[in-house]
């Protein structure tokens, strides 16, 4: 459970499940729900205040930030670009990565191609004073950021939410041959994004309203069948 400081009730509440290594697991639940609250106490940006969250058996309070910030790493929700090339900007999770790396993660983040056709290609800069990318673009440098870190547990906070359908599809088909054992989290609103994770877990107003797999999901009268059923219509 967690309450933000000056708050009287707990925004995340008898929220339980595990995760097993390099298994997916989904995040939905409508907005405000706590999805990015939930991951930011992976990284304990914030400390729950309640009950307990283990890694591999491992308090989470007793390990520390700096620690779990290089295994655990998220794309934000509203992610920042420096005021840097494109390169620098990829390179801020992994320092010592070398170009061919740049590249890789660019690619499985599906920018590559963009980022070629840019006149300074990968030394372009961005940020304030640079050229300014679109939403989508700059969700996948945010993405290539994180690829590059090859961090053991990944989450993505609704980081496809500006790409189209087909080059989200395209960018997890590229994580999926990223080593096997990277245990991913991907919050999202998207029933197409959620379907093949290993679990999805769905919060309402804080607390988990079901989990389960897509096809128990869809099956059951629920929030997740309602979301389906009106995503389904409209594709
Ligand atoms: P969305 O789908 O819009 O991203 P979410 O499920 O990620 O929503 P959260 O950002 O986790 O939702 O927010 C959950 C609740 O916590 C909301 O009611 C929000 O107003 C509240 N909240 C978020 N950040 C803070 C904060 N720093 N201080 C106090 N309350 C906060
Ligand atoms: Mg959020």
């Amino acid at each position: 459970g967690f309450k933000y400081d000056d708050a009287t009730t707990e925004i995340i509440h008898d929220v339980s499940f595990s995760i097993q290594p390099g298994q997916t697991i989904a995040i939905m639940g409508k907005t405000g729900s706590g999805k990015s609250t939930l991951s930011l106490l992976l990284t304990r940006l914030y400390d729950y205040t309640s009950g307990s969250i283990k890694i591999d058996g491992v308090e989470l309070k007793d390990i520390q930030k700096a620690y779990l910030r290089r295994n655990i790493v998220p794309v934000l929700q509203d992610p920042f670009l420096f005021s840097k090339s494109i390169s620098a900007n990829i390179l801020m999770a992994n320092k010592k990565a070398s170009k061919e790396e740049v590249v890789r993660a660019a690619r499985i983040a599906a920018i590559h191609d963009t980022i070629v056709n840019f006149k300074d290609g990968y030394d372009t800069a961005v940020g304030e004073k640079g050229m300014s990318l679109s939403g989508g673009q700059k969700q996948r440098v945010a993405i290539a950021r994180t690829i590059i870190s090859n961090a053991p547990v990944i989450i993505f906070d609704d980081s496809l939410s500006a790409v189209d359908t087909e080059t989200d599809l395209a960018i997890r088909q590229n994580l999926k041959e990223l080593e096997k054992d990277t245990t991913t989290l991907i919050i999202t609103h998207r029933v197409s994004t959620a379907r093949d994770a290993d679990l999805i877990v769905v919060l309402e107003d804080g607390k988990v309203a079901e989990m389960g797999k897509h096809e128990e999901l869809t099956k059951r009268p629920g929030l997740y069948q309602r979301i389906a059923e009106i995503q389904g219509k409209m594709a």
